[in-house]
């Protein structure tokens, strides 16, 4: 996600109706001033305080799945007891009734025997549930659908749960300075964003990174708008009485936060990168002067970045520009959503770069974010320095020079879930990989970028597994340096 800052040496950019958008993203950051400011920080953690999360793998109780799946910070998060493969989605939503009628099939695994298991679900009625076929009692309690299948299911099985659903969706607005998020219905469709926790808000789901899936999505819509969700368009979208359904398909796993079903009124191009990677570029009919821009750098900056973080984890790319005036970005898979605004480059720099970092490897537990944003903010340094605006070297000295800066105070290694996308989390995070390349060098640090990359394609990952490959990639004790500057709450000695 790319939220309330800018990189340290571009102006701000101006609206189609003028407001620059730093003043746009504050104004918009929901409910949370505090999204605007970073926090003082807190006291955190050693690396090593808590264990983290593994896929599907949550505390149960004898044969109940876990209504967490085990993230310290988010412990209502996810569930326990089983690892979900798949999630078809079978979906049509009306703007003007703003209601969305599903349903889900989850295939899943299950790790441990379960005669009662638990789903995400924010709102909406739930009509049926069934599993292999049977129906399925099943109960509610605040966002969890706790459903008990009519067989046990054995430790080790596959098994198929399909859940039918109706509704308004509301989106997520209560989170400590995370602003509004999920299923946002806008005039003429919905602006569908995620992180953290959001998805459960549009489709029942183990919503959490440690848990990903691949995804099929059928969605029907008004004739006339466009349905844009995850990975390519299967076969052309098919109209008949008045509506017209679109498929997609994300074969690649992905987490829950990065899935989307946004809907509208949109101008859409497609075509390939110079390096014949399929690009989908849409843009809100407000916004149609900025599709030919955000199709070319969408392309050119994805082929960059192939050449500096390793092959394009994902089968096409693209953007989407909607008229929704979040005032932030977010890194859904393959398709980066820009919320009412056109993204300068370096914003969608940060946001392909999300693609090697946070889609492709996705964190176990929130946490670890830095991995996500202090590459992604680390990439829009290097995107400066590969377009000549200016150095790495010269943003890190920049925020190295304020000892006033509250991100001293919050050590980006353990973000907290009461301020986690904080300041730090983003620019104390790109600094922690400055001093690292300034440590190894670039001769070590870039084969290390590229090897991270590598070795943990559409998984999950930790710090300690970074700091392991650092260390293994340079052959140098790194401890001391990732200490510092993840775990410390308070300025690291400067970098020589
Ligand atoms: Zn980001």
């Amino acid at each position: 996600m790319a939220t309330h800052r800018l990189p340290p040496f571009s102006r701000p950019t101006r609206t189609p109706t003028g407001r620059p958008i730093t003043a746009l993203i504050c104004a918009v950051a929901v409910g949370a001033a505090a999204a605007c400011a970073p926090s003082q920080g807190a006291v955190a953690p050693s690396p090593a305080a808590a264990a983290p999360a593994s896929a599907g793998v949550g505390q149960s109780t004898g044969t109940l799945g876990a209504p967490g799946i085990g993230d310290p910070d988010f412990p209502g998060d996810g569930n326990g007891g089983y690892d979900v493969r798949h999630y078809d989605l079978r979906l049509s939503y009306d703007p003007s009734s703003r209601k969305l009628a599903g349903s889900a099939t989850i295939e899943a695994k299950a790790v441990q025997d379960l005669t009662s298991f638990d789903l995400d679900l924010h709102g909406l009625t739930v009509s049926r549930v069934s599993v292999d076929g049977a129906a399925a009692s099943f109960s509610r309690s605040k966002d969890e659908l706790v459903i008990e299948p009519a067989r046990r299911i054995r430790n080790g099985d596959g098994f198929a749960v399909t859940v039918d659903y109706s509704g308004v969706p509301e989106p997520m607005h209560d989170s400590a300075n995370l602003g509004r998020y999920g299923f946002i219905a806008t005039p003429d469709g919905a602006f569908v964003t995620c992180e953290p926790n959001g998805a459960k808000t549009w489709f029942p789901s183990n919503d959490h990174p440690a848990d990903k899936a691949t995804y099929d999505f059928q969605i029907t819509v008004p004739e006339g708008l466009t349905a844009i969700a995850n990975g390519e368009m299967a076969g052309t979208p098919r109209t008949a009485a008045g509506k017209t359904t679109f498929v997609w398909r994300e074969k690649h796993p992905m987490a829950s936060y990065l899935a989307t079903m946004t809907t509208g009124k949109f101008q859409v191009r497609t075509g390939t990168s110079e390096k014949g990677l399929p690009i989908y570029a849409a843009v809100a009919d407000s916004f149609r002067g900025s599709l030919d821009t955000l199709f070319t750098q969408t392309g050119k900056i994805t082929d960059y970045w192939s050449t500096v973080f390793g092959p394009y984890p994902f089968s096409s790319t693209g953007g989407v520009i909607d008229d929704y005036a979040a005032g932030y970005a977010l890194e859904n898979q393959t398709k980066p959503i820009y919320g009412g605004f056109s993204p300068e480059p370096a914003i969608i720099a940060h946001e392909l770069a999300h693609q090697w970092f946070g889609d492709s490897l996705s964190i176990g537990r929130w946490r670890d974010l830095w991995l996500n944003e202090g590459f992604a903010t680390y990439a829009e340094w290097l995107w400066a320095e590969h377009t000549g605006q200016y150095t790495a070297d010269s943003a890190f000295r920049r925020y190295y020079e304020n000892a006033a800066d509250p991100m001293w105070t919050y050590p980006p290694g353990a973000a907290r879930a009461d301020d986690l996308f904080s300041a730090a989390v983003y620019n104390r995070g790109a600094m922690t990989l400055h001093a690292l390349r300034r440590e190894i060098g670039d001769q070590k640090f870039f084969p290390l970028i590229r090897a991270w990359a590598d070795a943990h394609r559409h998984g999950n990952v930790t710090t300690q597994e970074f700091v392991a490959l650092a260390e293994r990639v340079s052959g140098k004790d790194l401890k001391g340096l990732f200490d510092a500057w993840l775990f410390q709450p308070k300025r690291p000695a400067p970098v020589t």
